[in-house]
């Protein structure tokens, strides 16, 4: 299978569309980096309002590329507009690119 096709098949995975045993393998980009159940309400409801997903579905918008992300660890990050981490190829409606 090429990477073109896994990394799809891993997207889909990721955003629900494909079964989430496809996860296993996929690229650490494609695998949530926190366990969302550990978020306090205000910031379950501050990414609801901001309609945060882990998964961009947009390769070209993603929290790697905003101007409000910085590296927390291999895969996951830190956003200055939330508190706790986001997924590196996540996305939110503040998105902004980094300049
Ligand atoms: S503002 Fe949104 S897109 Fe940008 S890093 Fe934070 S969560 Fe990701």
């Amino acid at each position: 299978m090429g990477m073109k096709r896994r990394d799809l098949l891993c997207r889909s995975a990721a955003l629900g569309l494909a079964p989430l045993g496809l996860l296993q393998g996929c690229d650490e980009f494609f695998v949530p980096c926190y366990d969302p159940d550990a978020l306090g309400v205000g910031e379950r409801e501050l990414r609801a309002e901001l309609a945060y997903v882990n998964v961009s579905e947009d390769e070209a918008r993603t929290c790697e590329g905003c101007q409000f992300y910085y590296l927390g660890g291999e895969n996951c990050g830190e956003c200055q507009l939330l508190d706790g981490p986001v997924t590196r190829g996540g996305y939110c409606t503040s998105w902004a690119v980094k300049v």
